[in-house]
């Protein structure tokens, strides 16, 4: 199979651009770019074929194929060179079914897809695989690359951080003062990235780093670089897969700078196009209300992105007024039907609880797609008949703050949490211990 890979203007200017080249914006409108695929090559396999293949492949042993996104590589990123692969295992994460929280809320077949189970605990990793991995191969081809960098909510620096450390490439990562958790700030300290922590928001840090990449020969990795789509597009391919080569009803994404939610849409839309799956899901774009830019375009059917000041959200990486990847998302949400929901700091907090309780550990991102599912239940959109994916996009292990200001009732904005639960401090004596006991199962 040839297949091959270019960058392409989303806005449709002519050209076409080499994935080993350094580029990020159209160079002649400076609009997004996308990886556009042959896909009459890929379509020379048929789409049984595809799936047998994918079959084979799933959760390799060793090679590739242990990665759930080097998989899928030829509709990733044909023209990676085996040597220059940079994985960590990421992708091929648990579609797991919450029959309890369904019932809870009406609903019947609800599943969460678990992109946090992964190496550094966000699905930042399936994107950031493929960037290092090309990054790796340009240099070895004699591109000049002295560092790679990105601007973080916490999640994606530490993604470029473990993997540039594994490759052996410089990682440099400029993030908001005191905006992100201990666990999401330690993880580029400890692989050896070079920190630097601004007074600014997340919107601040990015203006700095795509300076530093224009100017500076630093290769910029966050998702305004289409690369690192290509890899988060698998969860797409996944979750058909583990839906048995069917897309679910609807699809619930957080949405911040808005790639994860372009990349679903990408990749459902490839599936279309190469002829496995036979519809579209309906995707949900939920939003923090504290950051809602996407949100508020939508209630004025996809008005101009009006770019807002972010405030402080638990959904921390989600904390976004200008969404880089504003026109992708609007384009998925417009073909599939899509809606976007705004969820308060109460409604985030209280959802992820509940989940919990049904036997997840979810982080507040993840709480605020909880929050929009519970909506969207509530308001009669989606109904007991149909099959909902929630995708999950980090894992509650790196929130521990946030988990126990809620269970300590001390979270801004959440002063009732509706689920609570606090250890009960009792002396060492038997009957004490039988007392609350048996109070606490009756
Ligand atoms: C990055 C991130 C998001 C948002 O993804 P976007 O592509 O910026 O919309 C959501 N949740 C977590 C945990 C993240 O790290
Ligand atoms: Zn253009």
């Amino acid at each position: 199979m040839n297949a091959r890979a270019v960058f392409r203007c989303i806005a449709g200017c002519p050209g076409e651009h080499p994935l080993g080249q350094v580029l990020y914006r159209c160079p002649t409108c400076a609009g997004l770019l996308e990886v556009s695929h042959d896909l009459e090559a890929l379509a020379t396999r048929s789409p049984e074929a595809w799936k047998q293949l994918f079959a084979e492949r799933w959760r390799g042993v060793d090679g590739p194929s242990s990665s759930g996104v080097w998989a899928k590589r030829e509709w990733v990123l044909p023209e990676l060179r085996d040597e220059n692969l940079v994985t960590l295992g990421e992708g091929a994460t648990h579609l797991m079914p919450i029959p309890r929280l369904a019932s809870a809320l009406g609903l019947g077949d609800v599943r969460i897809k678990q992109c946090g189970t992964s190496h550094s605990g966000s699905f930042k990793d399936l994107g950031m695989t493929v960037l290092v991995s090309m990054v790796q191969q340009m240099i070895r081809d004699g591109v000049p690359i002295r560092a790679v960098a990105c601007a973080s909510t916490g999640d994606t620096s530490a993604a470029l951080s473990a993997y540039a450390a594994w490759a052996g490439i410089r990682a440099v990562v400029i993030l908001p003062r005191g905006k992100i958790s201990t666990a999401q700030l330690v993880q580029p300290l400890a692989n050896g990235a070079l920190v630097l922590a601004i007074d600014s928001d997340f919107d601040g840090c990015m203006r700095l780093v795509a300076e530093l990449a224009d100017r500076e020969g630093v290769y910029l990795a966050n998702s305004m670089n289409s690369l690192r789509i290509e890899g988060q597009k698998t969860v797409a391919l996944e979750i058909a897969q583990q839906w048995g080569w069917r897309a679910p009803d609807w699809v619930i994404i957080p949405g911040g700078n808005l790639g994860n939610v372009s990349a679903l849409g990408a990749g459902f839309e490839m599936m279309l196009a190469l002829g496995l799956i036979d519809r579209r899901p309906r995707i949900c774009v939920a939003q923090a209300e504290h950051a809602n830019p996407l949100y508020r375009s939508f209630q004025q059917g996809y008005a101009e992105l009006a770019p807002v000041k972010a405030r402080t959200t638990a959904a921390s990486a989600i904390q976004i007024g200008n969404p880089v990847s504003f026109a992708k998302a609007v384009r998925a949400l417009k073909a599939c039907d899509g809606v976007v929901a705004s969820v308060t700091e109460a409604e985030l907090a209280d959802a992820s609880a509940r989940a919990d309780l049904a036997g997840a550990f979810t982080c507040p991102h993840t709480g605020v797609a909880l929050g929009a599912l519970a909506q969207l239940a509530a308001a009669g959109e989606i109904r007991r008949d149909h099959s909902v994916c929630v995708v999950s996009t980090a894992s509650g292990l790196k929130f521990a703050d946030f988990k126990v200001g809620y269970h300590e009732a001390r979270l801004a904005e959440v002063p009732s949490p509706l689920h609570r639960n606090q250890p009960i401090e009792l002396p060492e004596r038997y009957d004490a211990v039988r007392d609350a006991v048996l109070r606490g199962i009756a």
